[in-house]
């Protein structure tokens, strides 16, 4: 066996892990600026990929961009500017925070208690249960 075999052995026998991780894709807003406000078209399809009520991301993201947030119609209003990478990179919080597996990366997690400032994260793939705080 030469190099390059030895090496692609030692790949398969890898868990899957790193491949499944990679599988789920985080979504990204569709957002803009206008006047002082940010628009963001897809939070529906956002929060259907968490799996988590519309209301659980408005707030959170409430509590971290410090402003106002609220419906018009499907498109979410927030009362600031917020440039999309910023804004993305509290929507990747979100997830890995409160929507992936700590233990096994999936996102297939539901939120089964609060209590304190913390909530509760149970995993139904992997069946970890644990808690983080809350936002
Ligand atoms: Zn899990």
């Amino acid at each position: 066996m030469d190099y390059k075999q030895l090496l692609d052995k030692a790949f398969t026998q890898l868990p899957n892990l790193s491949v499944e991780q990679s599988d789920f894709k985080i979504p990204e807003a569709d957002s803009l600026v206008q006047g002082s406000k940010t628009l963001v078209k897809n939070i529906e399809q956002i929060a259907s990929r968490a799996r988590r009520d519309k209301s659980e991301i408005i707030g959170y993201l409430t509590r971290e961009l410090a402003a106002p947030i609220s419906m018009n119609g499907q498109v979410m209003e927030i009362n600031a500017k917020v440039n999309s990478a910023s804004l993305n990179e509290k929507i990747k919080k979100f997830f890995t925070t409160y929507v992936i597996c700590k233990e096994c990366h999936k996102p297939d997690t539901n939120i089964t208690g609060r209590d304190r400032g913390y909530v509760t994260i149970s995993c139904e793939a992997c069946g970890a249960r644990y808690t983080v705080k809350s936002y």
